[in-house]
């Protein structure tokens, strides 16, 4: 029929929920052709609209609340007039303060003007080594502020939602309206709104979490990774891809610079500084020339027999923390782990109590009056059965922040208490209401897990105190180690941010270990020349491109059997020399760390070498075997750069 000129077949771009916002505005127009009477409140409205020129119907209505049936009549006799304008949602609707750009440290005018020399000189990476607290924040605004006089635009990416926030609130201050903010948690409408400023070229500026990179401005002129070495850079489901590495290629593609930022940087990019590929800037002091706080290791195994709450809060933190209350300061006490009670056993059979559809322990979350599953997020009551024998006494062992919170309480009754958590933060907003909570001092202690870690200014914390330090020091991932010095380094970084020296009091089970001392002292290098060797004697990145093959079904030997598949035609095409196998090393295929998430069962395939054009010309190969097509309920996924290993 299309073919006879009978019909006109045309596509069609589906609609999507989200739809520009318009609004009423009202405009003076003075050209009446009909008098009418003139009642207190329309004067009142004519002056207010004579008196902007221009103003929208809510703006009306804040002086008038009556405006929206006052308008009609004056439109029809020809007093105003009112049309349709677009407006953008906002996402946080929390007016900001414009402030003034401070004088820049010597050290701070340096790492600014170095990058300046270049900035014609098109492409350029570097590396921002600046200590918590060195003004890394005010470096990129600098640089930003220079791009745009220029007629350019800025992409600043930030790790996540709660940083977001913040970094935004300080860029808005300083350019106002030029900003257009990206990140997963606005709805779609106000999505739509923040990339049609892009598009249409109102704003110069783009602040948001990773998908961020992708923003559409042609002209760029700076690109910035704020805490680059943050895992939450890489995409993990879908379309993977980390952004960091993408902001690199995006500078690559528009000639720019692009600015790796980050107080503990991770082993990736440091070892690109080593080979010269990145340029590293550094910012060794504190704005406030406090020195970075001292940190006093505590050594938990003194306590392990002990019973109470000294095994948990010792007596060394909990002195910290009463002091610290009675100077009417903050102590945010840093626990990776949340929930009441991670590890509840059965008393009568020794069982622990297991997801039903995932292989890990459920943890007790008293709040909700429920054990939780933290993978797939499936819960039972709290009155539950032991699914092996029937027994009710199911003992909450191991410690979560709930339980920290908890013990607080206990112990300091007249301390204010926020926990800020995953648990706590899931409804849309809680997260900037615990962060203005804080900020505005209306809590005095401040429970937390990661969240709490990540580059955020608040002055009035003095203590900080980790309760754990070595929780994830032995997760079974090549970058447990260096996870745990950011992790401990950036927390300790929060203490003494304003006018008082911080303190912090890190609790260990491991106070001799390489990442603790090094943590101790917060030095980045240490930990660097001591994680290095180990990564290059066992090929592993950045010394090594790795690729994971994620085998998952809901079949154990479906699954175990295409692992197998794959492992067998991955050491055919690489051969079985020595030579080839020591320029391609194939692990596994093994069952992962979780063998079981949400029903599925999981095996993987690691394949490292220090080649990248090897290693990925053969797994290139492999997708296009004849014995490694797709088969029913079994999935392969190809992870280039994995993060998460378990
Ligand atoms: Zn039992
Ligand atoms: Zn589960």
């Amino acid at each position: 029929m299309e073919k006879q000129d009978l019909i006109i077949v045309s596509a069609v771009l589906k609609k999507d929920g989200a739809k520009v916002k318009k609004e009423k505005f009202i405009l003076q127009k003075d050209e009446p052709k009909t008098i009418i009477r003139m009642s207190q409140k329309r004067k009142k409205l004519l002056c207010l609209v004579k008196e902007k020129k221009e103003i929208s119907l809510t703006g009306l209505k804040a002086h008038i609340p009556t405006a929206p049936a006052l308008i009609k009549p004056l439109a029809e006799a020809g007093y105003i007039q009112i049309v349709q304008r677009q407006v953008f949602r906002d996402p946080l609707g929390d007016p900001v303060e414009p402030d003034t750009p401070p004088t820049l440290t010597v050290e701070q005018e340096t790492v600014v003007k170095r990058v300046q020399e270049n900035l014609t000189r098109g492409f350029k990476p570097y590396l921002l080594s600046g200590i918590t607290g060195s003004g890394k924040t005010e470096v990129y605004m600098r640089l930003v502020q220079d791009v745009i006089e220029k007629g350019k635009s800025a992409i600043v990416l930030v790790p996540e939602i709660s940083l977001i926030s913040q970094t935004e609130r300080r860029f808005r201050a300083r350019f106002g309206e030029k900003i257009a903010v990206i990140h997963s948690s606005l709805t779609k409408g106000e999505l739509l709104d923040q990339w049609r400023k892009i598009v249409l070229k109102k704003v110069r500026i783009v602040i948001g979490a990773r998908s961020a990179v992708f923003a559409p401005f042609e002209n760029i002129g700076i690109i910035v990774v704020d805490e680059e070495h943050d895992t939450s850079y890489k995409q993990e489901t879908g379309l993977r891809y980390n952004a960091g590495d993408l902001a690199v290629v995006r500078g690559k593609m528009n000639d720019c610079p692009v600015i790796l930022g980050s107080a503990t940087p991770s082993v990736q990019s440091y070892q690109n500084v080593v080979m010269k590929r990145f340029e590293e800037l550094k910012l060794k002091t504190r704005v406030n020339r406090h020195p970075l706080p001292e940190i006093t290791l505590v050594d938990l195994k003194k306590y392990k027999d002990g019973w109470g709450h000294d095994r948990i809060i010792t007596p060394e933190l909990s002195k910290e923390i009463r002091s610290c209350l009675d100077n009417g300061n903050q102590a945010l006490i840093f626990l990776n782990r949340r929930g009441f009670a991670t590890f509840p056993v059965c008393r009568d059979c020794g069982k622990s109590l297991s997801c039903k559809y995932c292989d890990i322990t459920m943890t007790l979350h008293k709040g909700h009056n429920e054990y939780r599953c933290h993978l797939c997020g499936y819960g039972r009551p709290v009155t539950v059965k032991c699914p092996e024998c029937g027994s009710s006494k199911i003992k909450p062992l191991g410690f979560g922040t709930e339980k920290v919170e908890s013990m607080l309480k206990a112990l300091f009754p007249d301390a204010r208490l926020v926990r800020m958590d995953q648990d706590s933060t899931s409804r849309k907003g809680a997260t900037i209401k615990i962060l203005k909570s804080i900020r505005n001092r209306n809590v005095d202690i401040i429970v937390g897990t990661q969240m709490l870690a990540k580059g955020h200014d608040f002055p009035s914390i003095t203590l900080v105190g980790v309760i754990c330090a070595d929780l994830s020091l032995s997760l079974p991932d090549f970058r447990a180690g260096e996870r745990t010095f950011q992790l401990l380094a950036q927390v300790s970084g929060r203490a003494g941010r304003g006018d008082t020296k911080g303190k912090v009091i890190m609790q260990t089970y491991n106070p001799d270990h390489f990442i603790i001392e090094a943590a101790k002292k917060q030095d980045f290098l240490e930990f660097f020349h001591n994680e290095a060797p180990f990564r290059k004697a066992l090929l592993y990145p950045p010394f090594s491109r790795m690729i994971q093959l994620k085998i998952s079904g809901s079949s154990f030997a479906k699954v175990k059997a295409y692992a197998a598949d794959i492992a067998e035609v991955l050491k055919v095409l690489r051969g079985n020399e020595r030579k080839q196998k020591n320029m391609i090393q194939i692990l596994g295929p093994v069952e992962a760390s979780i063998q079981k998430i949400s029903s599925r069962f999981r095996w993987q395939i690691l394949v490292k070498s220090p080649s990248s054009a090897l290693v990925n010309r053969l797994v290139k190969s492999l997708m296009n075997h004849p014995k490694v097509t797709p088969r029913s309920g079994v999935r392969l996924i190809v992870d280039v750069d994995p993060y998460f290993l378990m």
